[in-house]
C-alpha cells in the first residue's frame, strides 16, 4: 500500500438529527487512487456521510479531513477553493433543466475559471467525448437524454475541472445492466487514466465486485465491515453477511468469479 496520506480521513465522526443519531463514531479512511465504496440499508447513513465529506452538511462531533484539509471552521473562500478540487455526481443527477448538456459541462470552468468561451467550448467537447458521448448530444437537452446518457453527462459535468477526487452516489441505480456495465469501465478507466481516487456510495453488486478495491458497510451508525469484497463476503458479522445473502447477491459473486478466472494474474481483488 502506498505510504502518502489518505485522501480522505474521518475520525469519530457522530452526526444526529434530533433524537436520531445517524452516525455514532464512524472512522474511516480513503486512499490515492483507491475506489472505496459505502454501503448500508437505507437510513444507515450513507448519503449524509457522503454530504460531510464535500461540505454539505458538518457533523455533530469528530473531524472530516479530505485532500489534507480539516473541514471544520474553513472559511468561505477556503470552502470555496476546496470545492473545486472535488467532483461530485449526484444520485438524480443534477444538471440544469434550461441549459444544453454542453453548456451544462461547461459551467464550473465558466464559474470558476476565467478561461475563454472557446477554450471552455473545447473542454467540455473533450469531457464530453471522454465519458462516451457523442459531440451531438451536447446540443441536447437534458430532458431528451436516456437513464444512462443522463448519468454520463452529469459525470462529464464533475470532471469539468480536472479534480483528483470523485463522489458519486448510485452511479448505476435505475440503468439497464448494459448501461450499468458501461459505468463500470468507464469509472475504472478514469482511475487507470487520471489517478482518480473515486467515492461511490451503490447497492450495485456487480459494480461492487468489479470495481471496488475496498467498502465499507455502515449499520447502526458505525462501520460495520472494512475490506475488499472477497474479505467481506467471509465476515461473520450479521449486518456484513446480509449483503452476501440472497440470489443476486451469490450471482453477482459467481459472475466476479468467472471474470476473476478470465482475467490476468495482476488483477488486484481476485477472489479466492
Ligand atoms: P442513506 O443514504 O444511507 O439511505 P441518509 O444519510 O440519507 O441515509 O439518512 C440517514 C438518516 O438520517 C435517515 O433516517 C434520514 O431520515 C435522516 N436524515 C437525513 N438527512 C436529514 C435531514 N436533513 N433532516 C432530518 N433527518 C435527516
Ligand atoms: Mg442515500
Amino acid at each position: 500500500m502506498s505510504t502518502a496520506p489518505p485522501v480522505i480521513e474521518l475520525r469519530q465522526v457522530v452526526t444526529s438529527f434530533g433524537a436520531h443519531r445517524v452516525h455514532d463514531g464512524i472512522d474511516l479512511a480513503v486512499q490515492p487512487a483507491e475506489i472505496f465504496a459505502l454501503i448500508g440499508g437505507s437510513g444507515s447513513g450513507k448519503s449524509t456521510l457522503l454530504r460531510e465529506m464535500i461540505l454539505l452538511h458538518t457533523p455533530d462531533s469528530g473531524s472530516v479531513q479530505v485532500l489534507g484539509t480539516d473541514l471544520k471552521g474553513l472559511s468561505r473562500q477556503a470552502a470555496q477553493s476546496l470545492k473545486q478540487r472535488w467532483g461530485v455526481m449526484f444520485q438524480h443527477g443534477g444538471l440544469l433543466g434550461s441549459l444544453t448538456v454542453h453548456e451544462n459541462i461547461g459551467l464550473p470552468l465558466r464559474e470558476h475559471t476565467a478561461f475563454s468561451d472557446r477554450l471552455i467550448n473545447e473542454l467540455a467537447s473533450w469531457k464530453l467525448s471522454l465519458v462516451g458521448l457523442k459531440p451531438e448530444v451536447g446540443a441536447q437537452m437534458p430532458a431528451e437524454l436516456s437513464g444512462g446518457m443522463l448519468k454520463r453527462a452529469s459525470l462529464a459535468r464533475a470532471l469539468a475541472l480536472d479534480p483528483p477526487l470523485l463522489f458519486l452516489d448510485e452511479p448505476t441505480a435505475g440503468l439497464d445492466p448494459v448501461s450499468a456495465e458501461g459505468v463500470d469501465s468507464l469509472v475504472l478507466s478514469l482511475r487507470e487514466l487520471f489517478g482518480l481516487t473515486i467515492v461511490i456510495i451503490t447497492h450495485d453488486l456487480d459494480l461492487l465486485w468489479q470495481v471496488t478495491d475496498r467498502v465499507a458497510v455502515l449499520a447502526d451508525g458505525r462501520v460495520q465491515g472494512l475490506g475488499a469484497m472477497a474479505e467481506l463476503a467471509r465476515s461473520e458479522v450479521p449486518a456484513v453477511q446480509a449483503f452476501f445473502k440472497g440470489p443476486r447477491a451469490r450471482a453477482a459473486a459467481v459472475q466476479a468469479d468467472k471474470v476473476a478466472a478470465a482475467a490476468s494474474q495482476e488483477t488486484p481483488w481476485k477472489p479466492k
